[in-house]
């Protein structure tokens, strides 16, 4: 018996501790349990993570006990324990916390064996000539149905062991699962009536007579729809159930899951020659069982979803599960509904808009093996599968695969390592690779598989630039006339604009003053419809005044547009035009955004107006005319990746034109015609900016070419922040020497881009690396270097591990 346990507890602390395992606990503690152990004077929580003979060398004799064992069952397999390793130490966060990462949050979750007859065992108990004791046992769990094995054990103190009712499991007497519950929120139950059928011993009265035959015909009834049906029908369910022709039974449902997309029958289509051709060496993949990674490089419309779609059904033959991982479930509602036309009921979504019960019911699915895929935001990569057979990383560039909060993982990295670990197919699937994907696709790490044309050979649409140097306005003829053609041949259009509300700041051209966030290093941006001015950072927001604070002068003016003021200049330029907005302002409510989809859908919106929410994946046909207002915003944001993003956009906000039967047409307005980023958009030539790109990121030796680490600090004290910026940097230069002599560069410390950011200031330094083993290594020892200088001093580590994953 093993006697020594390691434990990661729930704290953010690096280390792990070992404990001695009492002796009552010994056979019982698993892998993957939680544990209660003593920790500084307290006692707190942490998972079992390894199980040992004798404790390691270097830690003490005397080791502290675990005081209780919290679960019957291992919440985490060894496989996801793995994972969460993994990432531990590749993202420098502690294993505890990373654990907690893969549970739905703020749970209390207990694991628990429970107990129910099998057929044989009720035939058994019916036939009699068992032993008393298990007569007796049998008997009290087939009066529970579903009794926990723990209760089992109590009401029969000394009377039974563990051990016998596994052996009676073995003899097919009694089954035994694994369950996990919560102690806060319970799994939701609804009552059933279910017809058991045989002969009334009693005439019945009309009324069970015409509930026993509606039951019948229906096998299985709500009781909650029995009684919409039949005038209180209490007393005769309680006597058809007497009788022994109906039975009563807890039914646990599923809450109902928000957002839910309506039901839309998509006919299983017939695959293109490029769609086949691609399908047959994924297909190779997934019999192989063995880690086949694929870059799936598809202009937008040419038909990623479908192949995505017969994957998965491939892997589900093999009896293996499916993780499927989307940007953003709310913007998706497309891909969604196919999802669920073709899988149906066999699909769980997690998204952050579930609440806390809905999330627990998703994650319980999974976990029991309820369902076989989970189709969710980017922390649907923590589904607690058990045989995970293919990834799917839908839109794979998009940054919102990045977690920017505490753990700060990139989903599709992740789910590379996942697939890797588990022998699963990877897809990752994008009409504008990310340039680290792309890379790893040169370098042979990924399967290159190309879908060079749109779904029914439809062109790609036309694509112009206007300079706007030489137009006056923010709108350009060339748009204006666009959408005159348009709102006349009745067809859509949708006007991109990177930024909402409705000046993008206050100006006062007697004094220069601009208002400024009292919490960021950004200027307020003005909104028409309440009048006020707005941190889109911080949501810091006052009154916008009427006359300068500074001079009393009467000018005050708004400079830059956003979207606020886009739509209602295109109103008052169309006021025939019906108009539509959608941005973060508009579509705050639940299923705001869907609205909005369907009115274009449907045909009610000439003209829709939006951020990049209106980039997603949607697909209709009747839109015509995309126009982008500026295509420089994102050009200039103070990050190496500005000129990917940009391109990124572009090619997908061009990408929603033209998705019909005629021809789309976009037009770019801005100030750098001459960008790459821009032409290359303009010529829908992806490996084009990859090159230039490259070219770009190799000469700053920038990622993909070297590895980035961001070490952050952030503290309530400008001062302070700074002294402490410029210690690490110290002790970074020192180490430097000491133990690395080539392949760690330092960059800084300097004040981080947004100094500034919720009250908090911000200060960082950029270590880059040639290998990602190396820049680990160091970026490990230099954190719990400095891990002990800072404790006390109000100011934050953060470590920041860019997302460039080279396998
Ligand atoms: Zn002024
Ligand atoms: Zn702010």
């Amino acid at each position: 018996m093993r006697e020594i346990v390691e434990v990661a507890v729930g704290l953010p602390v690096f280390k792990t501790f070992h404990y001695r395992i009492p002796e009552k606990m010994r056979g019982s503690l698993q892998i993957g349990m939680r544990v209660l152990v003593p920790f500084k004077g307290r006692k707190v929580t942490g998972f079992a993570i390894d199980l040992l003979d004798h404790p390691p060398k270097g830690v003490e004799e005397k080791l502290l006990e675990v005081e209780d064992l919290l679960d019957e069952v291992p919440l985490i397999d060894p496989q996801m324990l793995r994972f969460c390793r993994w990432i531990s130490n590749y993202y420098l966060y502690p294993l505890g916390e990373v654990v907690k990462t893969g549970l739905p949050p703020g749970l209390q979750l207990k694991s628990e064996l429970i107990l129910s007859l099998t057929q044989d065992g009720m035939e058994c108990l019916a036939k009699g000539g068992l032993e008393s004791i298990q007569e007796k046992i049998l008997n009290n769990i087939a009066k529970y149905g579903k009794v926990p094995l723990k209760k089992i054990i109590k009401i029969f103190p000394g009377e039974v062991l563990r051990s016998q009712l596994f052996s009676w499991e073995k003899k097919g007497l009694i089954h035994i699962e694994a369950e996990v519950e919560d102690k806060e929120v319970k799994p939701k139950f609804e009552k059933v009536v279910q017809y058991r059928g045989g002969e009334p011993a009693k005439p019945l009265s009309k009324k069970q007579i015409e509930i026993l035959k509606w039951v019948e015909e229906k096998r299985e009834v709500f009781y909650s729809e029995l009684s919409k049906r039949f005038k209180s029908p209490s007393k005769a369910v309680q006597s058809l159930k007497a009788a022994g022709l109906i039975a009563v039974l807890d039914r646990e449902v599923i809450r109902d899951l928000s957002g839910r997309p309506e039901l839309k029958s998509y006919p299983k289509p017939e695959l293109t020659s490029y769609q086949e051709a691609i399908l047959r060496e994924i297909m190779k993949g997934i019999h192989s069982k063995r880690f086949s990674p694929f870059l799936i490089h598809g202009v937008t419309g040419s038909g990623k979803t479908e192949i995505y779609l017969r994957a998965i059904e491939e892997v589900l033959n093999q009896g293996r599960e499916a993780i499927v991982l989307v940007p953003e479930i709310s913007l998706t509602p497309q891909l969604l509904s196919r999802f669920k036309g073709r899988f149906g009921e066999n699909l769980s979504l997690l998204h952050s808009g579930l609440g806390r019960g809905e999330r627990y019911d998703q994650w319980r699915r999974i976990w029991k093996g309820e369902v076989k895929i989970a189709l969710g935001a980017r922390s649907a990569i923590f589904a607690p599968f058990k045989k995970v057979g293919i990834i799917v990383v839908d839109e794979e560039h998009e940054p919102s695969y990045k977690q920017e909060e505490k753990l700060k993982y990139h989903a599709r990295d992740l789910a590379v390592v996942r697939a890797k670990q588990d022998e699963a197919t990877l897809l990752l699937g994008s009409a504008t690779p990310s340039l680290e994907s792309f890379y790893n696709a040169e370098k042979g790490k990924f399967r290159l598989l190309r879908l060079p044309e749109r779904i029914g050979g439809k062109p790609l649409p036309q694509v112009e630039v206007v300079d706007m140097k030489r137009e006056g306005g923010m709108l350009s003829e060339k748009i204006k006339a666009a959408l005159k053609k348009n709102i006349e041949d009745k067809k859509q259009s949708l006007l991109f604009l990177n930024r909402r509300g409705y000046a993008n700041f206050i100006l006062c051209p007697d004094c220069g003053l601009t208002f400024k966030c009292p919490n960021c290093s950004v200027t307020l941006t003005y909104h028409l419809r309440d009048h006020s001015l707005q941190c889109h950072y911080c949501d810091y927001r006052i009154p916008a005044p009427g006359d300068c604070p500074q001079c009393q002068g009467h000018r005050l003016q708004g400079v830059g547009i956003g979207t606020e003021r886009l739509e209602k200049d295109i109103s008052n330029l169309f006021p025939e035009a019906r108009m539509g907005r959608m941005d973060r302002d508009t579509t705050s409510r639940r299923r705001s955004h869907q609205q909005i989809l369907k009115r274009l859908e449907s045909g009610n919106i000439d003209i829709l107006v939006g951020t990049q929410m209106i980039v997603k994946g949607h697909d209709f046909p009747n839109v015509t005319f995309v126009g982008v207002i500026s295509a420089d915003t994102s050009l200039h944001f103070p990050d190496f990746r500005s000129s990917e993003r940009t391109f990124q956009l572009l090619t997908q906000v061009a990408g929603r034109a033209g998705r019909g039967e005629v021809l789309g047409e976009v037009v770019i307005q801005t100030y750098n015609p001459d960008h790459y980023s821009i032409l290359k958009a303009k010529d829908h030539d992806f490996i084009g900016f990859y090159q230039e790109e490259s070219q770009f990121r190799k000469a700053l030796d920038y990622p993909p070419f070297s590895r980035l680490i961001n070490f952050r600090l952030i503290g309530n004290s400008e001062k302070r922040t700074k002294a402490a910026a410029e210690e690490l940097g110290k002790m970074g230069r020192a180490l430097l020497q000491r133990r690395y002599r080539k392949g760690i560069e330092i960059l800084g410390p300097s004040a981080a881009p947004f100094a500034k950011m919720k009250g908090k200031f911000r200060w960082q330094m950029l270590v880059k690396g040639k290998t990602s083993q190396l820049l680990h290594q160091f970026a490990q020892e230099l954190a719990l270097l400095f891990e002990g200088q800072t404790r006390g001093r109000g100011i934050n580590l953060d470590i920041d591990v860019d997302p460039v994953f080279i396998l």
